[in-house]
């Protein structure tokens, strides 16, 4: 039924079909999405000080954030040199202020005109000629009755983000405000409810309508907060609902006859082991045993920080489940990772009369019709491949177990897949991206969790040093002493995106000057992008092998490769990384006894910032921690070792966003919900979601249909792997 609010924006007065256009590129097509566009952020009272305040409390020795808002009296361009400086002048009821600009000085110049009113803010300070100054600040534009109205009656004022474009047909600050104002006086009331009177109720929410409103022009911070608690709520309760409908469609799943598992041929292995299985490691597989024993299908998630012996379990589970009688699949992320699983497990397994297979992309179709095969007729134990496992034409005899290792590359649909394949037995997937808790419990509401927190014993914390470039040749002297006692050295260059020809020709004049100046005399390895994986294997098998004593790279090293006797990582450009990416790279240290390094090598200026380095993230504001980003990314690999701990800050930094994309999880995008925090309000809203799918699974009830046309109509790309009836 087409209602008022799918109309089109370019029908609204002041808006025509070029405007429409712009807003259309950020989204916004209807009526409604404007409706559903809310203020980036609020100028509210509560946090607006006039100068003269401002001026004592700075005597007084603060030297935070504030707001002042103030009229353009006068603007002064001075010149030193070929310097030019802008100064505004800025006088609100009680004293004047100004603000100033080295940089852009004549865009400024010209956007600032006397009369305005602005809302500055930023950290002031007194200068010496005791006005008291900004220094480029941020800065907002108010209309004049906008500006009186909040003096007066204490209004919030919302901004908007605003697509450059717009603005540059003269659509600023007011005219979207206005433009949203008369919005939501015509439309707000035309929105239907989305969420059930049942849950509203119990929670206190507010109505759709007055949560529209109150976003837009809250008439108090109270409400606003009511506001974004409603969208937060609603936002996780549809999360959990399609959390909670997948796990219904696994657990439906129900197996023919439970299994007594032969476990005698995996505690002969693991008495073999030249090492003892760790404590979490010994919980991991007794969890494992369970599920695999038990009438449900296992789904379960195994979750350990690099190094910590994932792969180690998962063989010993593929073992239990082979001897047995069942097939087991082992699904690695790539090629070279598939083909190392191979080899591994080979050579571990060999001599108990299993046959393993690997299936690979580029096999000769001859071989590979065999192993086809030999699948389908149940002969082959063991098949360890990639994603190519679950496509297309692979049919398995009898399959019990399907390992997925480095779950983070893999998106949640192509275990829908599986499902769909009505094959799916038991499922184990290994991630090394440590995940916090409260995003396990949201993401993976639909798998069981084992943690896998200690490492092995004969682990030393890998020692981890920031350096500013000027360093290197100390660096490579530190590669050839430590080669004399045994050492081999990875050298990372940051993958360059833009051009990979550029990237390669960058890679081997690296590699040449390293050569023959820098590391002349020790032998030398390279890797990079344009390899096929082929080629890049057997450069890591002679690294391997100690062919080389340095192996410089300039892509990813392979997630998961094992080279125990490299034990020095030097990651140049160090601050192109992101955070899980350094945590990984440094993940290929220190992986035997042995002490590891790893370098991270940054601009000079970076490296000997001042910025205190024991800060404290919860002690820092918004605008530091964006400001401070790369250098806290770098300075906390410095500080902890522990994956956790470093997914946490990561999280910090990149916001909830970023974490969950769709592709990642196949589940939508969260707008409002802060994982990090917000995890009362996500229980909640789980308790509520799993509660509704497991009393009406199909939403077949009366009370629930409103919940199942929202999800049909608001989240139908995340069902596809699910039905709703
Ligand atoms: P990941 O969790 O990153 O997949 P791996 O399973 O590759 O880690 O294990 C890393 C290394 O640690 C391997 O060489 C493995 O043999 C070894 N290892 C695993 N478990 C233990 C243990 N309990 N004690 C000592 N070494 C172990
Ligand atoms: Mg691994």
């Amino acid at each position: 039924m087409a209602s008022e609010l799918d109309k089109s924006v370019q029908y609204l007065k002041s808006i025509g079909q070029r405007r429409a256009e712009s807003f259309s590129k950020i989204g916004i097509n209807t009526v409604k999405d404007l409706l559903f566009y809310f203020p980036s952020k609020y100028l509210d009272r509560t946090n607006i000080l006039n100068s003269v305040k401002v001026y004592d409390f700075i005597l007084g020795g603060y030297t935070g954030e504030v707001t002042i808002i103030g009229e353009i009296y006068d603007k002064e361009v001075k010149r030193f040199g070929k310097k030019t400086i802008l100064t505004i002048i800025f006088k609100d009821s009680t004293g004047f202020f100004e603000a100033t600009w080295f940089q852009a000085v004549s865009y400024f110049k010209d956007m600032f005109k006397e009369g305005e009113t602005y809302a500055i803010s930023g950290k002031p300070q007194i200068n010496k000629f005791h006005k008291l100054q900004f220094i480029h600040p941020d800065f907002d534009r108010l209309g004049k009755s906008e500006s009186d109205d909040f003096l007066h009656t204490g209004k919030i004022i919302p901004f908007y983000r605003i697509p450059s474009e717009l603005r540059k047909t003269s659509f600023g600050d007011f005219s979207i405000r206005k433009l949203i104002h008369s919005v939501v006086e015509n439309y707000a009331d035309l929105i239907t409810e989305s969420l059930p009177d049942f849950i509203i109720n119990e929670q206190k929410l507010l109505s759709l309508r007055e949560t529209v409103k109150n976003s837009h022009f809250p008439l108090s911070n109270e409400i606003l907060e009511e506001a974004r608690r409603r969208l937060k709520f609603e936002e996780m309760f549809y999360f959990e609902c399609l959390v909670a409908i997948r796990k219904r469609i696994h657990e439906s799943i129900v197996k023919d006859s439970t299994t007594k598992l032969d476990t005698n041929y995996a505690n002969d292995f693991v008495k073999s082991l030249p090492f003892k299985l760790t404590n979490d490691q010994k919980k991991s597989l007794n969890e494992i045993k369970d599920d695999l024993e038990s009438t449900k299908p296992m789904n379960r998630l195994l979750q350990g920080d690099v190094g910590s012996g994932k792969t180690i379990v998962s063989l010993i589970t593929i073992l239990m489940m082979c001897k047995s009688g069942f097939q087991c699949a082992l699904m690695a992320p790539t090629e070279i990772l598939a083909d190392q699983h191979f080899r591994v497990i080979s050579k571990l397994l060999d001599g108990l009369g299993l046959q393993i297979d690997l299936l690979l992309g580029g096999q000769l179709s001859k071989k590979r019709k065999a192993i086809l095969d030999s699948i389908k007729t149940g002969k082959t134990n063991i098949v360890i491949g990639t994603h190519a496992l679950i496509e297309g034409n692979v049919e398995f005899g009898n399959l019990g177990l399907i390992v997925i290792d480095e779950q983070h590359r893999f998106g949640v649909l192509q275990r829908g897949t599986l499902i769909k394949k009505g094959t799916i037995p038991n499922v184990l997937i290994m991630t090394a991206t440590p995940i916090p808790r409260t995003l396990t419990m949201t993401i993976y509401g639909d798998l069981d969790v084992s943690i896998i927190k200690e490492m092995p014993q004969n682990r030393k914390p890998i020692k981890t040093a920031l350096r500013g470039e000027s360093k290197l040749p100390d660096i490579y002297k530190f590669v050839i002493k430590m080669k004399e006692e045994g050492y081999q050295s990875f050298i990372v260059y940051p993958l360059v995106e833009e051009s990979e020809k550029l990237t390669l020709k960058a890679a081997e004049t690296y590699y040449i000057s390293l050569k023959e100046e820098y590391l002349a005399g020790l032998s030398i390895g390279l890797v990079h992008g344009r390899m096929n994986w082929k080629e890049k294997e057997s450069v890591m098998f002679d690294f391997l092998n100690k062919k080389f004593d340095v192996l410089v790279s300039t892509t990813v090293i392979e997630v998961g490769i094992d080279i125990p006797d490299a034990n020095i990582i030097i990651i140049n450009d160090a601050h192109r990384f992101g955070l899980s990416q350094l945590h990984q790279l440094r993940g290929r240290v220190g992986r035997s006894g042995k002490q590891g390094y790893c370098i991270l090598v940054t601009e000079d200026s970076l490296a000997n910032s001042g910025f205190a380095s024991n800060f404290d993230l919860n002690y820092l504001s918004e605008r530091e921690i964006e400001k401070y980003k790369t250098f806290i990314r770098l300075h906390s690999m410095v500080q902890h070792t522990s994956g956790f701990k470093l997914s946490e800050i990561d999280l910090k930094l990149r916001g909830p966003g970023d974490i969950f994309s769709t592709q990642q999880s196949g589940l939508p995008n969260l707008q409002y919900t802060d994982v990090t925090t917000d995890i009362e309000l996500i229980e909640a809203a789980k308790s509520h979601a799993f509660k509704i799918i497991s009393d009406d699974p199909s939403l077949r009830k009366k009370e629930n249909s409103l919940i199942k046309n929202t999800l049909k109509k608001n989240y139908s790309q995340h069902l596809v792997i699910s039905s709703i009836a």
